[in-house]
């Protein structure tokens, strides 16, 4: 079985609906949810002349594959009306992979741990919040030390605190 953790994020339309359809659509027979964290809100990253974000992250156990978990993700993207334009724009929803199990994976498609993790508070938050013991296979450091190094400043808000399974 393999564990996985996943970053969702969302700045279009009913944003909190959003993250429960695509908590919904993950949650399949292959698929099932451990833990999640609460939502939190964030100014956009890169592009910051959109709506602001709603962020949360869960943890998964799984028999797919790294590849495989990723394409589903691509699909319920789609699905759920993500259409790719260019980098950093308001998006429905947006999957991202940020560690599978302690795997070190870099290709074209698939760069695990995920990039950007370790410089983005709006990731490490709500990571910490579910995970903040899990070591970084590259860095060696924890999820928490992670964010106490964290340079990323900008505010992350805590919107609406989840009590119960969806
Ligand atoms: P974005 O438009 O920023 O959501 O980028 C999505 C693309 O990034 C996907 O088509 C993936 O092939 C690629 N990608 C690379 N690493 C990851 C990852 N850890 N999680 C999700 N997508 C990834």
């Amino acid at each position: 079985m393999n564990k996985a953790y996943i970053l969702l994020g969302t700045n279009l339309g009913e944003k909190r609906d959003n993250l429960q359809q695509a908590i919904l659509s993950i949650s399949t027979s292959l698929i099932s949810i451990v833990s999640y964290s609460d939502i939190y809100e964030t100014a956009a990253w890169g592009n910051t002349n959109q709506g602001n974000f709603y962020n949360q992250v869960i943890e998964l156990n799984t028999e797919l594959s790294a590849t495989d978990l990723l394409q589903k993700l691509l699909q319920i993207e789609t699905q759920m009306g993500r259409i790719r334009n260019q980098k950093w724009e308001a998006r429905i929803i947006d999957l991202d992979i940020l560690y599978f199990n302690n795997e070190i994976i870099d290709t074209e498609y698939l760069k695990v741990p995920h990039p950007y993790l370790h410089v983005r508070r709006f990731t490490l938050a709500p990571l910490v919040q579910i995970a903040s013991e899990f070591l970084h296979p590259v860095f060696n450091k924890t999820n928490s030390e992670l964010l106490e190094n964290c340079s990323d400043n900008s505010e992350v808000k805590l919107v609406s605190k989840i009590e119960k399974m969806y």
